[in-house]
């Protein structure tokens, strides 16, 4: 039997070959379990990350594996490495032509804020162009920091509301993003 939380909420109530809880929950867990990755890779930290791929690491072991060279088949945009202002717009355009729901990992110094490249031709981070949900620190960060930023992502997926995707808070969100 499951218990009824102070704010009135469900946790779980389970019988034999039953069991009742709410449908963001089961939808959370699946989503969280079959994550499909698209690698926006463009330097040192993309061979950091393909590294995290290997037998060494193995991602597949938390089911975060299957590829996707195609936005439209991912959920998940990856980006590691440094961007250029001149890349920013095929970032963002990338990020676009993912279906809701998504998310996105910043992997390195370089995506998540420039890096060491303080300098008029890089972007001083992927959050000028598109929303980032996991930040990954490090020069470049090692796949077990890698598969850490993912799991975390993860943990994100499985416990969002459904309902924040669609918020005209995070339209808005969207709508004044620049590169300036
Ligand atoms: Fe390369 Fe460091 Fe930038 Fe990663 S953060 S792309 S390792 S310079």
């Amino acid at each position: 039997m499951g218990k009824i939380t102070a704010e009135g909420n469900v946790e779980a109530i389970n019988y034999e070959g039953f069991q009742l809880t709410r449908l963001d929950t089961v939808i959370g867990a699946a989503r969280s379990n079959s994550l499909w990755p698209l690698p926006f890779a463009t330097s040192c930290c993309g061979i950091e990350y393909m590294a995290s791929m290997a037998p060494n690491y193995d991602i597949a072991r938390f089911g975060m594996e299957r590829m996707s060279f195609s936005p439209r088949q991912a959920d998940l945009l990856i980006v590691a490495g440094t961007i250029s202002k001149k890349l920013a717009p095929v970032l963002r355009q990338v990020y676009e032509q993912m279906s809701e729901p998504k998310w996105v990992l910043s992997v390195g110094a370089c995506a998540s804020s420039g890096g060491i490249f303080d300098t008029y031709s890089v972007l001083q981070g992927i959050d000028r162009v598109i929303p980032v949900d996991v930040y990954v620190p490090g020069c470049p960060p090692r796949p077990e920091q890698i598969i850490d930023g993912i799991m975390n992502i993860q943990a994100l997926v499985k416990h969002e509301s459904l309902r924040r995707r669609y918020s005209p808070e995070y339209k808005d969100l969207l709508d004044n993003y620049n590169i300036e």
